[in-house]
C-alpha cells in the first residue's frame, strides 16, 4: 500500500519467500508483484540490528549466504506475528484448563468447566475474524439447545490482503501433496479470477469425496 502512494519500501523476510505457508508458485507471483511496484526485497534475510539515526532508523541484516548488509530508511514497521495473553484474566482460578497458550475447548466450544464456552482468538483456531465469528455461532447454538454442526476448520479461507490479494479455502497444493503424492495432485491454472489480474491458481480436488474439497 505504502509503495502504491510512492514511499520507497523494502521488504525484509526471513524465510527464502513471502507468505511462506502459500505454495511456492504462489508467493513467487506476488514477488513478481511487488517487483514490477518497485518494492525491494531481502528474502531468506534476518533482521540482526536496529538502531536510531538522525533521520529515522538503520536496520542490520545478514542474509543466507552469511554476508551483513545495512538498510537505512526513515520508518521501520514490524509485522511478524501475534500471540494470545492469557495471562492475569482469571483462567487458573476458574480451573479453565489451557494447551500450548490457548484456552481447550471441545466441537462446541466448551471449556473444561460446564457453562463456560471459548470462542476466537483465545481458542487453538486460525486468529481470523470470521473464524471467531463461526465459532461464536456454534457457541451461542448449544447454549441456546441446538445441536449445532462443528465448525468447518479445513474449509475456511485464507487471505492476505494487498496487492494483490492472495486467497484460497482448504488445502494448499502442499497438503495434498503431503497425503496423495505429487502424482495425485492436478493444479488448474485458470480460474474467473484471471479476470482481475494473474494469479496461478490451483484447485485440490479429491475425487473419492463427493464434495469435491479434500
Ligand atoms: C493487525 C491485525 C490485523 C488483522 N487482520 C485480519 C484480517 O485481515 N482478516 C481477518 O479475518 N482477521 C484479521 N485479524 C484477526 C481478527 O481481528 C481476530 O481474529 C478477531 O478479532 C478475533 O476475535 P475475538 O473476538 O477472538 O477477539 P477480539 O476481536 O480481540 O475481541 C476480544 C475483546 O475482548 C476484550 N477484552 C480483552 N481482555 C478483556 C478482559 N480481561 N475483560 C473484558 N474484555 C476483555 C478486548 O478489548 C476485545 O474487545 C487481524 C488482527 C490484527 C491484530
Amino acid at each position: 500500500m505504502y509503495a502504491r502512494f510512492g514511499t520507497r519500501v523494502s521488504l525484509v523476510e526471513a524465510q527464502s519467500h513471502l507468505l511462506p505457508l502459500e505454495d511456492e508458485d504462489v508467493s513467487k507471483e506476488l514477488e513478481r508483484a511487488f517487483r514490477r511496484q518497485g518494492i525491494a526485497m531481502h528474502l531468506g534475510a534476518r533482521v540482526e540490528s536496529v538502531k536510531n539515526t538522525e533521520t529515522g532508523v538503520r536496520v542490520g541484516l545478514l542474509d543466507a549466504a552469511g554476508n551483513v548488509t545495512t538498510l537505512d530508511s526513515n520508518k521501520l514497521l514490524v509485522a511478524i506475528g501475534r500471540t494470545t495473553l492469557l495471562d492475569n484474566i482469571g483462567l487458573s482460578a476458574a480451573n479453565i484448563a489451557t494447551s500450548r497458550g490457548r484456552v481447550d475447548v471441545d466441537a462446541a466450544m466448551r471449556t473444561s468447566v460446564p457453562g463456560v464456552y471459548a470462542v476466537g482468538d483465545i481458542v487453538a483456531s486460525p486468529a481470523l475474524a470470521h473464524v471467531a465469528e463461526m465459532e461464536g455461532i456454534v457457541a451461542a447454538d448449544h447454549i441456546a439447545g441446538k445441536d449445532p454442526d462443528s465448525v468447518t476448520y479445513k474449509a475456511i479461507p485464507s487471505c492476505t490482503y494487498g496487492m494483490p490479494e492472495v486467497a484460497g479455502p482448504g488445502w494448499r497444493r502442499v497438503d495434498g501433496v503431503h497425503k496423495y503424492g505429487r502424482g495425485g495432485i492436478l493444479g488448474l491454472a485458470t480460474t474467473l479470477a484471471k479476470r482481475y489480474q494473474s494469479p496461478p491458481t490451483s484447485i485440490i480436488v479429491d475425487s473419492s469425496n463427493p464434495r469435491g474439497m479434500p
